[in-house]
């Protein structure tokens, strides 16, 4: 295929986010969104995409690393990168090959277990809010405070072991959660920082063959879990967890991005269109020095000069 220029990269990011973001939930449907969607590419194409996707996403990475430096940089923005989904759709390959060009220092990963007893002692938010990425920083939250509203509410036994004073409990309560999440993302915005949601959509088949894999194949073994296959009776009910969730939690400076998972090609292609999309939605510039600061500079170089 040929080599696509930096202009067609960025036309093609912005059609692809087109497509699977979410700003308003209030018409958001889930059967509207097929797992095995390919996007703009047709049965015919697929195959060169997938084999072409290396060089694509390397592309893609090279754009993601220069964006991510002036982030550092400018020290202003911060960009809080959201991954949601069930087991073997893909969110550690993912953060792994999109952000592989991305520089260390200005990036952190962090992933959510069940709670430990030293969580469970604080508000909902706490485990996460403390760890809300710096100016200039990319913080991706490997599950997240979704967890509250998707696994708590399948599992309810979760939530009776967080220690609320019972007459807080009540059957509002997950409203009541969507609405302090709608809040703390509209904060988080208005303090700068740059928040994108990436639910990755895989199909139940899809999961099924994943977890054969796991199985049959010895290197990934350890990915494999029991309780993962338990987690598959409870499939519609985390599908209705996930609906409401993103109809009540979209929104333009926080929006969803309901991502294909099951061909994992267009599934990296789609996070890191959509994270070179947010980048590229403010403008991020090197500092520009004023007028003394530039006559430090040239006052060193005359130094470094005469030395
Ligand atoms: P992953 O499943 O994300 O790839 P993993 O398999 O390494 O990671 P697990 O031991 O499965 O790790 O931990 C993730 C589990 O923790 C998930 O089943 C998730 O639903 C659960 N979890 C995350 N946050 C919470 C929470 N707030 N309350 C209860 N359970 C939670
Ligand atoms: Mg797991």
């Amino acid at each position: 295929m040929a080599q696509r220029n930096a202009r067609e990269l960025r036309e093609l990011a912005r059609s692809l986010v087109a497509r699977h973001a979410v700003t308003d939930g209030s018409v958001f449907r889930l059967a509207d969104h097929d797992p095995g969607d390919t996007g703009p590419f047709a049965d015919g194409e697929r195959e060169a995409m997938r084999d072409s996707t290396k060089e694509l996403l390397a592309d893609g990475v090279k754009i993601l690393a220069d964006m991510q430096d002036r982030l550092y940089a400018q020290d202003r923005w911060s960009l809080l990168l959201v991954f949601q989904a069930m087991d073997a759709a893909g969110k550690d390959g993912v953060i792994k090959h999109v952000m592989s060009g991305i520089n260390p220092q200005g990036c952190e990963v962090h992933s959510f277990k069940a709670p430990s007893a030293e969580e469970l002692d604080h508000d909902f938010m706490w485990r996460c809010s403390r760890l809300a990425p710096r100016r200039g920083m990319i913080g991706i939250l490997n599950r997240s405070y979704y967890e509250e509203v998707l696994v708590v509410r399948v599992h309810r036994e979760h939530l009776s072991r967080q220690q609320l004073p019972k007459e807080l409990v009540t059957s509002a309560i997950w409203q009541e959660r969507h609405q302090d999440i709608r809040s703390y993302e509209r904060y988080l915005a208005r303090q700068g920082t740059i928040i994108r949601k990436f639910f990755l959509n895989v199909s139940r088949d899809e999961q099924r063959r994943r977890f054969l894999e796991r199985i049959d194949e010895p290197s990934k073994n350890w990915k494999f879990s029991a309780a993962d296959v338990d987690e598959r009776a409870h499939w519609d009910a985390y599908m209705r967890c996930y609906e409401e969730t993103i109809r009540e939690t979209a929104a333009g400076h926080a929006p969803w991005i309901v991502v294909p998972a099951d061909h994992k090609w267009y599934t990296r292609l789609v996070v890191a269109s959509a994270i070179g999309e947010a980048m590229a939605s403010v403008d991020l510039q090197y500092p520009v020095l004023d007028a003394p600061a530039r006559a430090t500079l040239a006052e060193c170089r005359a130094r470094l000069l005469a030395e």
